[in-house]
């Protein structure tokens, strides 16, 4: 088997699972933790989750589901590249958008304004406690038992207020350190990922133009490469050259810059790495620049476009109206949410309510919270 780098996360270095268990027979650690998660409940909802574009707008868009393996297949190739563990940083990219709400992030500022009196919503720590809590598939646990650095990966970032509620996984926010190296690379993997196939999303919907694009360095570069190399391309298949191109250039930027850094740092162990102020993964500058800039177009002509703002204002009353009706009239829900919430409400009254409200909420698919709506709010639907 190939050597690791000295600062990778490893099963030599691995600070375990909450509960101890044998290893297993015949794969890593890090392989049962990408495993179980594969096989999580929350894993096959994410299929029928919103990226930007509602799951039902089309069969041609990204959902969370895809959006998830596209940051698992860039962060294994930076992870091979830069010989770290490659199973560790799948297992979290493929888990780090399992707390996601319905309809992107419409839905999770409207359940976060639901929360507001009870601690808040936040997807990053709900995805941390869907892999801790939620999950119900082990006979000895809740949850998932995965190791500590899957979960410290899960939780990207975190206030100080919830950080010192999580004792070890808390510690690193309040103490500014960073992450294994395996999350960082998930980290900016995600970014690469929707920075990039939303152009691709965004064009096809006819949202985004390639006019407006070409104002894009790292868009226009390729552009002009293709268009020369491949005069009288479809339009579809230069799009898709096109994004290839500017997904390889941001990789290799990021590869040579990462790569220049850990040998001027020249970890000595991943717990010397973690110590370090700022992450050890990076861009060089003009790369930086240039992705600064395409975030800037997308915010402003894709996650700004009227439609996409009807969207959200129809999302945020779906979840808003259902919170409402769950919290005020708790016999509308389903039995088993319903146990749930009264379970709640008995260990911490209002707030414990509200949790398991937002839990049964942040669970939900796009389609099924449009079905309860409709089922709750639609006078001419059956119930
Ligand atoms: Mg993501």
């Amino acid at each position: 088997m190939l050597t690791l780098a000295p600062f990778a996360s490893t099963e030599k270095n691995t600070r375990g699972r909450q509960f101890p268990e044998k290893p297993p027979n015949n794969r890593t650690e890090y392989q049962r933790d990408r495993d179980r998660i594969v096989h999580s409940a929350a894993f096959r909802r994410l299929e029928y989750k919103t990226q930007v574009f509602v799951n039902h707008e089309g069969d041609m868009f990204r959902t969370r589901l895809t959006h998830s393996l596209e940051v698992a297949q860039i962060s294994r190739t930076i992870a091979r590249a830069l010989n770290v563990n490659e199973e560790l940083t799948e297992a979290i990219s493929l888990a780090h958008d399992l707390g996601h709400t319905p309809f992107g992030h419409a839905g999770q500022d409207a359940l976060n304004e639901c929360m507001k009196d009870y601690g808040g919503f936040e997807h990053n720590l709900q995805s941390l406690r869907i892999v801790d809590q939620l999950e119900e598939k082990y006979a000895e646990f809740d949850g998932l038992n995965l190791t500590f650095e899957t979960r410290e990966g899960i939780l990207k970032h975190c206030s100080i207020r919830n950080a010192k509620k999580l004792d070890k996984l808390g510690a690193r926010f309040i103490n500014n350190q960073q992450p294994g190296i395996e999350a960082q690379i998930a980290n900016v993997a995600d970014e690469i990922a929707y920075n990039n196939h939303d152009v691709d999303d965004g064009l096809r919907a006819g949202f985004l133009s390639i006019e407006q694009m070409c104002e894009v360095t790292l868009f226009a570069e390729q552009h002009e490469y293709v268009m020369q190399k491949y005069p009288g391309i479809s339009a579809r298949r230069a799009i898709h050259e096109i994004i290839r191109r500017m997904i390889n250039r941001q990789i290799s930027d990021f590869l040579a810059a990462t790569t220049t850094q850990i040998k001027t740092i020249q970890p000595q162990s991943r717990h010397a790495m973690t110590l370090l102020s700022h992450p050890i993964v990076t861009y060089n500058e003009p790369m930086k620049k240039m992705t600064q800039q395409l975030k800037k177009t997308l915010r402003k002509n894709l996650y700004q476009h009227y439609r996409v703002h009807r969207m959200s204002i129809k999302a945020k009353k779906v979840i808003t109206s259902l919170f409402n009706v769950f919290m005020h009239d708790t016999k509308t829900l389903p039995p088993e949410a319903y146990t749930y919430a009264m379970e709640g409400h008995t260990t911490l009254g209002d707030k414990g309510h509200a949790i398991a409200i937002a839990d049964y909420i942040a669970g939900m698919t796009d389609r099924y919270a449009i079905r309860e709506y409709e089922r709750i709010f639609n006078p001419t639907q059956l119930t």
